[in-house]
């Protein structure tokens, strides 16, 4: 499973292509900016549920995704084009975590719920699992080789999608 630069990546790319450049209007205060790692954090979002201790399940699921969708449409009434790339860039998520490989049990993401509790993965494995085990020092070459495979993989797609949305 990627890590989260991996998926940063991805939810970039994808946020990028789905609303543009610009990326969605984040409002502090009086001021208002654009900000395209709003996609980033949306590709990453997922993961969250590392917090509540059940890694990969309902929050890796399109049942969430949809859900996500719903509430930045709720806020971004009027521009369909941020619920769209909100939701698409946390769909991101689940195609790469469904795309890595895993070595935890159950293997895969709960990618279809609410419809069934099944955990799905690919057989492909594009992207190495990632290493957990932060104090062995090999753990940290593979986190290494792990992220430069990401930029590699990822890093030309983000520059097609930034070259693609040119204003
Ligand atoms: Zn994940």
């Amino acid at each position: 499973m990627p890590t989260p630069i991996g998926h940063a990546l991805g939810g970039l790319a994808v946020g990028v292509l789905v609303a543009g450049r610009t990326g969605p209007p984040v409002t502090v205060g009086k001021r208002s900016w654009s900000r395209l790692w709003v996609w980033a954090l949306c590709g990453m979002l997922a993961d969250v549920d590392f917090l509540f201790g059940s890694h990969r399940g309902v929050t890796h699921s399109l049942g969430a995704m949809f859900a996500v969708g719903i509430v930045a449409a709720m806020i971004a009434r009027r521009r369909p084009e941020v619920w769209g790339a909100v939701a698409a860039s946390y769909g991101t998520h689940l195609l790469l975590d469904w795309l890595g490989a895993d070595t935890v049990v159950p293997l895969g993401i709960m990618a279809l719920w609410p419809f069934t509790d099944a955990f799905y993965v690919s057989p492909y494995g594009l992207f190495p699992a990632v290493c957990r085990e932060y104090w062995v020092v090999g753990c940290w070459i593979d986190l290494v080789q792990t992220v430069a495979w990401e930029l590699l993989l990822l890093g030309p797609v983000v520059a097609a999608a930034l070259w693609f949305r040119r204003s």
